[in-house]
């Protein structure tokens, strides 16, 4: 492949990336929760193959905080509601890119190297920096595309 060729398709998984990263950002405003809105998408062969915001498990009241304000322990992460739900169906998470609006925490990153997830791409950095460090060290890419980023993206994907 030319030199040319390489970067044009860098760009373009670039432009790619950030669209899905801007679509993981509306799917967060599903989330019920006060604190904090996180959204995710899983891609895998060119599809959004599950989406999944932070939030209590199905059939719980849709309150993620206690009278004090505080996140209730049953809450689950964006990513593990996205993980989940390709559980629950027939596809595979194998191979795929995990679009998430905020770095995975420890506890999802355990959950996506299990799942066979080989790219993140995430947005926020989170208090803590662990989960990303364990995803490098299970060897899956790990893409932080900034704010700054995302809001100069507005030019089209060029065929
Ligand atoms: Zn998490």
């Amino acid at each position: 492949m030319k030199r040319e060729e390489h970067t044009a398709n860098e760009a373009k998984r670039k432009a790619l990336d950030i669209r899905y990263l801007r679509m993981a950002f509306i799917w967060a405003e599903n989330s019920y929760c006060v604190r904090r809105q996180v959204g995710a998408l899983i891609v895998k062969d060119g599809m959004i193959i599950s989406d999944g915001y932070n939030g209590t498990p199905a059939g719980f009241e849709n309150v993620c905080e206690d009278e004090q304000g505080l996140t209730k322990p049953y809450v689950l992460h964006a990513e593990a509601n996205a993980i989940t739900k390709i559980a629950c169906s027939s596809n595979s998470s194998l191979g795929s890119t995990l679009y998430v609006t905020a770095s995975p925490c420890i506890e999802c990153a355990k959950l996506i190297i299990q799942a066979g997830i080989r790219r993140v791409v995430y947005c926020e950095k989170y208090r803590l920096e662990d989960g990303v460090a364990l995803l490098r060290r299970a060897g899956i890419e790990v893409i932080l595309i900034t704010t700054d980023e995302l809001k100069a993206a507005t030019a089209p994907i060029k065929p």
